[in-house]
């Protein structure tokens, strides 16, 4: 069983530019969330930490892909709205510019970068300005313009292509997710919500139709779906999945305000300062 599902194209790349001597010190990684960046980043430090080639299957490998290699580090986004904050980059920083615990070369992984504070953006721009020799620096990001530009331009963009309704049905069933979740995920196109339950599927789905059928701020606070954190996060991707397409097809002023409302919502859950 692989590791990744799908991503052919984008693994075949990886390990081209990684398994040479000549290697980007940067990387950043730009597709839709839950579809599997994040793993791919774990085979792409495989890549570059292995002896053999990038095997996927000694030691190293085992370890990078388990996390627990000592020569691989993971940031990510302090809980929900927390951002990823500037002591969490000089700490990376620190640990980066230290020598290697067992090789030669380093990987750090930054998920979810578009959640860093402006101030641990600009840490990390000085840091990738002059890069430690032998650390790879991987982004992980959902959305890119969120980035600043100037960081952007350092790295060495891959983008991933979603992942096919059945690509996404195979992980599904892979992991045992329930038939009614298994296929909210296939028709999003995201793996994101592969562990919610369905009764949230379903009370998120009801606030969202609600709230469409009559845009106004006061719904966009529901209390049945604000009280849970999970079912919250159903109920934005579906109301701004559905608000982009109607915007694209005529705006009026409710829409508009519903779309500004929804912003500063999406903002303060999901913690983005920028
Ligand atoms: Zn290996």
């Amino acid at each position: 069983m692989s590791y990744v599902v799908g991503h052919k194209r984008v693994l075949e790349l990886l390990k081209r530019l990684l398994t040479g001597s000549k290697f980007p010190h940067a990387l950043l990684f730009v597709g839709r969330e839950g579809i599997g960046k994040k793993r791919v980043a774990h085979v792409a430090a495989s890549y570059f930490l292995c002896k053999k080639g990038g095997c996927l299957s000694c030691r190293d490998c085992k370890r990078v892909l388990e996390g627990l290699h000592p020569d691989f580090r993971l940031e990510a986004p302090k809980g929900k709205g927390g951002g990823i904050l500037i002591e969490q980059i000089r700490e990376l920083r620190d640990w980066a510019f230290m020598a290697p615990m067992e090789g030669e070369r380093k990987v750090a992984v930054l998920d979810d970068a578009h959640l860093m504070r402006p101030e641990a953006a600009n840490a990390l721009l000085k840091t990738l300005e002059e890069p430690p020799e032998g650390t790879l620096f991987i982004l992980v990001t959902s959305e890119q313009s969120k980035l600043l530009p100037t960081i952007v331009s350092r790295c060495q963009i891959v983008r991933f292509h979603p992942l096919s309704r059945q690509e996404v049905e195979e992980v599904c069933e892979r992991i045992g997710v329930p038939e009614e979740v298994k296929r909210f995920c296939a028709e999003a196109g995201t793996l994101r919500f592969a562990s919610v339950m369905p009764s949230q599927i379903e009370t998120a789905k009801r606030a969202a139709e609600t709230l469409l059928k009559n845009p106004s701020l006061k719904l966009l606070a529901m209390e049945e779906v604000w009280s849970q954190e999970t079912t919250f996060s159903i109920f934005l991707f579906l109301v701004r999945k559905k608000l982009n397409g109607l915007l694209r097809k005529g705006w009026n002023e409710r829409l508009w305000d519903l779309h500004r409302g929804l912003l500063e919502v999406e903002r303060l859950f999901y913690g983005s300062n920028l």
